[in-house]
């Protein structure tokens, strides 16, 4: 074999060192750099580990770090600077704050560092090699495991310590392993949950005065005040629309703060009735509004928030469609069983690059546009929450110039057929 040279082992460094940095670069990118450097650190750990067992220096493979004899036709020195940097790597994953668990293809904890105690209450050596489902069974994190983990799991209640919060995530690894990454964001979960309660109690607090003065300029007839009448309009229209933000605010907060849907069968015919009138109310003439109904089926949900989540769609598409325009209001039920509730109108169009972030809150295509429309900015966001609700979710498709399609597609699950109602049982 080829004796390795210092030039060698300098390269190897620099090229650990400039993989570990580019990992965790990339991951800071979106604010992951933590996570990015444990998984980095972890796979340059197994491919370590592997290169070792390659070298017969390891007696199984996974991560057993006993002193290995030395084999015969391996370049002692080689062994030494792999040993030496595998331990090197494994005292970097080792002093990891995030719990890293590697999982065989049974769900068995091959290695855990030292946080994976504190994070998931696995302790060595008595838990290596434990079926982790088995572990964590009747805990929401176990659930997941057991469910197969396919997406991230966020903000979620440690297994033996519900203060403490968890992001969860499952990365493959080769063709059977994976690599379980828990962190911990009890810090995080706790801001978000200040801001969340300064928001509501905010709004909350501005209600009332907001309420008195919008009262008196009502009283106020213009007509008595003739040199005032501009200013009057003004005032009315914009304490009209603080109220309208501060509504918006308290609907966005009692949504976030909601842990389900209550269960009840929403009627959607009356529900999509209702929607027609307050567009065509809303559109005063200047529209075509039609309602097309091609499915019977009903809703299991929330009324009041599936009227809220459709009602803003709706109101959206009267807004942002010029006199003369088209509205149609759509509910069909899809091959899948899915529910599709559409709006679909003939206005100015989104562009493209514009369509990822409408529902965040206050994002606007145009505020001028919006505020002239009596917007607030916050009507998607309160559609994206109480669709998500539902276990629905918002598509979105727009031409610039041409008209926008908004369509709410709820699961089969929440689909409830006529004659059904009495013994169907919602799945959530
Ligand atoms: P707003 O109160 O400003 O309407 P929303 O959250 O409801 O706030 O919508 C966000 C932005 O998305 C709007 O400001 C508007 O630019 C754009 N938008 C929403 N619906 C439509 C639509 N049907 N056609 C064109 N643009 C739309």
């Amino acid at each position: 074999m080829r004796e390795a040279s210092p030039r060698h082992s300098l390269i190897r460094a620099l090229l650990l060192g400039t993989w570990l940095l580019a990992v965790t670069l990339l991951a800071g990118l979106v604010q992951q750099a933590l996570a990015g450097f444990a998984l980095a650190a972890a796979l340059a750990l197994i491919w370590m580990s592997w290169s070792m067992h390659r070298l017969r220096c390891l007696p199984t493979p996974g991560f057993a770090p006993s002193a290995p004899p030395t084999p015969s036709g391996h370049d002692p020195r080689r062994v030494r600077r792999l040993a030496a940097q595998f331990r090197a790597l494994r005292n970097a994953v080792a002093a990891l704050p995030d719990a890293v668990v590697l999982l065989d293809e049974h769900c068995h904890a091959l290695w855990f560092n030292p946080a994976s105690d504190a994070l998931l209450g696995l302790r060595r050596p008595r838990e290596l090699r434990c079926d982790l489902r088995e572990r964590l069974r009747g805990t929401l994190i176990g659930d997941w495991l057991a469910a197969g983990a396919s997406e991230p799991l966020h903000d979620m209640p440690a297994p033996h310590d519900a203060q403490r919060r968890l992001s969860l995530s499952l990365i493959p690894v080769g063709a059977t392993q994976r690599l379980l990454l828990a962190r911990d964001i009890s810090t995080l979960a706790r801001l978000e949950q200040m801001r969340r309660d300064f928001v509501a109690n905010v709004s909350h607090e501005l209600r009332t005065p907001l309420t008195v003065i919008h009262g008196y300029l009502e009283l106020l007839d213009p007509e008595d005040v003739p040199q005032l009448a501009g200013v009057l309009g003004d005032m009315r229209a914009q304490s009209k629309r603080m109220a309208q933000i501060v509504e918006d605010l308290l609907t966005l907060s009692r949504l976030e703060t909601q842990s389900g849907a209550s269960e009840e069968p929403v009627a959607m015919a009356p529900l999509l009735a209702t929607l027609r009138r307050e567009a065509e109310a809303l559109s005063q003439g200047r529209h075509r509004i039609t309602l097309e109904v091609e499915t019977p089926a009903n809703l299991f949900g929330s009324l009041k928030d599936l009227h809220s989540a459709c009602s803003n769609l709706v109101s959206n598409a009267v807004r942002y469609t010029p006199s003369g325009g088209s509205i149609r209001i759509r509910w069909q039920q899809l091959e899948d069983g899915s529910g599709a509730f559409s709006v679909i109108d003939t206005g100015y169009g989104i562009p493209a690059h514009h369509i990822s972030r409408l529902t965040e809150r206050f994002y606007r295509v145009s505020s001028s546009r919006s505020r002239d429309s009596g917007g607030t900015g916050l009507g998607l966001s309160i559609v994206k929450h109480a669709l998500s609700m539902h276990q629905a979710r918002i598509e979105i498709r727009s031409e610039p110039g041409q008209g926008s399609t908004f369509t709410a597609l709820f699961p089969a699950a929440r689909m409830l057929l006529p004659g059904a109602s009495d013994n169907a049982t919602p799945r959530g």
